[in-house]
């Protein structure tokens, strides 16, 4: 299979894998044991901390393991409203966020939140002017993503965190599909909070981080045990968070190189599909996305049947977030760009990764401009 569906997910580097394993079985002990083997692990996830903060040039003791980016975002907004309420019950957040902002959000609107959910220009970039217009005396939280896992748009971090931070108001930004493969300085950024998950840089999944700038005050998404300093209890993942700083590792040491082959092979698929297949169009920004990242929509092609077709051919793309796939509902990210729903479902997700090839390229361009032309003719 030729798999151009790394932002669902990616595969582990072998070295990430092959350094977890003695933590299922020399040194599985418990990082919380008192005794010297439990001491040692505990020292392993110090040191995983320290390279996460000093990548993202923040401090160790602002970083926190989770599971990964689904809890990183419902803490950023259960933290927020447990400890800022009292300034009001407002929040900003955009129409394009992944579903575990988009239903907390949901939910938090149940709760007496007022939630506005800016709209995205028709490349998917949140424009800081209409961000400015929605901030309002009760805002106590402003949520954009980094990179859309669907269109891959890279939204102006600085300029909306300075906003934010003109205005005294907490950013939060998803980074879910962002670290790992662009640089993060929360301090230029003037990030806040920041959910991260390894399973998209080559990490295991069910294991992330979550970022919290040291003055803000917090509180525990689970309670239990004492572990990551009282705020997220429950024993480390251990096995996980080193795979975790592994991939992280090997992520950033390649990350000038994965971002341009990646950029090379989607420009190439690009450009080949855009000279010889009619009627199609690219979703989202042409500049300011993801390299990897290729959301396309064929004009009178139905994306599932394209995506099954594929499949036949030995490759696998998607038409939408993986976690979207099974609801037969249009994606919001293609409809909030402007796109009708017919036109939301003509649209398929190719996202390359570090060991795709130009080969495969060239057998990806010719499977999907026979498949397209098979299902215009039908
Ligand atoms: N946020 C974004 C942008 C994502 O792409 C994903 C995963 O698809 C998540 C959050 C959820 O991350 P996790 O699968 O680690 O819970």
């Amino acid at each position: 299979m030729i798999y151009l569906d790394h932002a669902a997910t990616t595969s582990m580097y072998t070295e990430a894998v092959r350094q977890m394993l003695p933590y299922f079985t020399r040194q599985y002990y418990n990082p919380s044991g008192g005794y010297e083997a439990g001491t040692k692990v505990h020292s392993i996830l110090e040191e995983v901390r320290g390279f996460l903060a000093q990548e993202i040039h923040a401090l160790p003791e602002e970083i926190y393991f989770t599971s990964g980016g689904t809890e990183g975002d419902n803490w950023a907004f259960f933290n927020t409203i447990r400890n800022y309420a009292w300034k009001g019950r407002h929040i900003i957040t955009t129409q394009i966020e992944h579903h575990a902002v988009l239903h907390t959000c949901h939910f938090l609107e149940t709760q007496g939140f007022d939630i506005t959910y800016l709209p995205v220009n028709n490349e998917g970039l949140v424009e800081p002017d209409v961000l400015r217009a929605a901030i309002r005396p009760d805002t106590i939280l402003i949520s954009v993503m980094a990179a859309n896992n669907e269109i891959g748009t890279l939204q102006p971090l600085e300029e909306i965190g300075a906003l934010a931070k003109e205005k005294e108001i907490l950013f939060h930004t998803d980074a879910v599909q962002f670290f790992g493969h662009i640089p993060i300085y929360v301090d230029a950024m003037h990030i806040d909070m920041m959910s991260v998950s390894a399973h998209k840089f080559g990490g295991p999944k069910g294991v992330g981080f979550f970022y919290a700038r040291r003055n803000i005050s917090m509180s525990p998404l689970l309670f239990g045990g004492s572990q990551e300093d009282n705020l997220r209890a429950g024993t480390e993942n251990v096995a996980g968070i080193v795979g975790m700083g592994e991939a992280a590792r090997i992520s950033v040491s390649h990350r000038q190189q994965h971002f341009e082959h990646e950029k090379r092979l989607r420009d190439y698929l690009g450009e080949k599909i855009f000279s010889d297949i009619p009627n199609v169009h690219l979703n989202g920004s042409v500049n300011n996305r993801l390299p990897g990242n290729l959301n396309l929509r064929f004009d009178g092609v139905e994306a599932h049947a394209l995506i099954a077709l594929l499949e036949l051919n030995g490759i696998y793309v998607s038409g939408g977030s993986a976690c979207t796939t099974s609801h037969q509902e249009p994606s919001h990210v293609l409809m909030a760009l402007g796109l009708s729903p017919v036109q939301a479902e003509s649209s398929i997700r190719i996202t390359i990764g570090y060991d795709n090839t130009i080969q495969e390229m060239n057998y990806v361009f010719r499977c999907i401009k026979k498949c397209v032309e098979q299902l215009r003719n039908l």
